[in-house]
């Protein structure tokens, strides 16, 4: 009996890295900024891997390596199984396999445009649809996320936070993307509306099979939406694992002062958690051997020297001397 082979990744980074030169004047030689260092990871079809981690530790960078906003300073990124080359034809064809839904609904969609032309813009871009087709695409697309036909006319300041990012959403699933980077996506929202905003992406997804990568600092979202989460620290992984294991149990000591910080109301749990303390360090002068070794309270003389390898450690993997 023959097996169909397994579909390709919708989304794989092979040591992704992202450095950027700093100059400090004419006497002295620039600087380097590895904003992300050496971040891997599979994404399989119709899976969300949600990125985490403070301001600063790189999820932004990452989201602009993957979505081709910039190009990697090293590192393999493939796109359902395609590599981006260096040719402009390339970049096109891939990006309309991945797109990004923004933070802020009310300064992604142009004011200037009837929601029927912001949804129409990326097919007329694409031209596959003659205008009756692509009309009838709009209505499509604005009926996957719950908007009326009618609606179509109005513009982006006519509907409330919620409606617009539905309507980021539809635009971004228009030419049917393997994946939708989605950065802080309803963060700018009320919180009454996230629900909706949150439960819209995974219907999309179980209907449609698109991967998602969500990056996110709230916890509370990680948890409702992620399969498998990746946590970042000064540009670099140090625990990627599914996300249910980690939230029972996290392996890594930034993890946990992580999920230490989100509101629990389990006594016992609020006993046990240790608080994250300090700043990050910024990422010009990162502290040698562990970079969390400074605000880590369980460091060893070894932390401070040794820089910890990522290991695997049954389905997850840690950067951490004593995991
Ligand atoms: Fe803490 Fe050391 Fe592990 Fe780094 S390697 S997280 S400093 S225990």
């Amino acid at each position: 009996m023959s097996t169909a082979p397994a579909p390709a990744p919708a989304l794989e980074a092979l040591g992704l890295a992202k450095h950027y030169p700093i100059r400090q004047g004419w006497h002295r030689p620039p600087r380097t900024v590895r904003a992300l260092d050496d971040v891997s990871f599979v994404l399989p079809p119709g899976r969300t891997l949600a990125v985490v981690g403070e301001s600063g530790c790189g999820k932004t960078t990452l989201a602009r390596q993957l979505t081709l906003i910039e190009r990697p300073s090293a590192g393999t990124l493939r796109i359902g199984g395609a590599s981006p080359g260096d040719d402009e034809a390339s970049l096109r064809r891939l990006r309309r396999r991945i797109q990004m839904v923004f933070q802020n609904p009310f300064a992604s969609l142009n004011p200037r445009k009837t929601v029927s032309a912001i949804l129409e813009e990326p097919l007329t871009i694409a031209g596959e649809l003659d205008a009756a087709a692509r009309g009838e695409r709009v209505l499509e697309l604005l009926g996957r996320v719950g908007l009326s036909a009618e609606q179509a006319r109005r513009y982006p300041h006519m509907f409330s936070g919620g409606q617009r990012q539905r309507i980021a959403i539809a635009r971004a699933m228009a030419l049917e993307p393997a994946v939708i980077v989605a950065d802080e996506p309803v963060s700018a929202l009320d919180v009454s509306i996230q629900a909706q905003v949150l439960n819209l992406f995974m219907d999309l997804q179980e209907r449609h099979g698109t991967a998602y990568v969500f990056v996110s600092h709230d916890l509370a979202v990680v948890e409702h939406m992620a399969h498998e989460v990746l946590v970042m620290y000064l540009g670099r992984t140090v625990e990627l694992a599914p996300a249910a294991a980690l939230f029972a149990a996290p392996a890594h000591p930034y993890t946990r002062a992580l999920l230490a910080t989100r509101p629990r109301l389990d006594a016992r749990v609020r006993r046990t958690v240790v608080p994250i303390r300090g700043e990050p360090p910024s990422p010009l002068d990162p502290p040698a051997g562990c970079a969390f070794h400074p605000r880590c309270p369980e460091a060893v003389p070894r932390c401070r020297d040794e820089r910890p390898a990522l290991r695997a450690l049954g389905d997850r993997r840690v950067a951490c001397h004593l995991a």
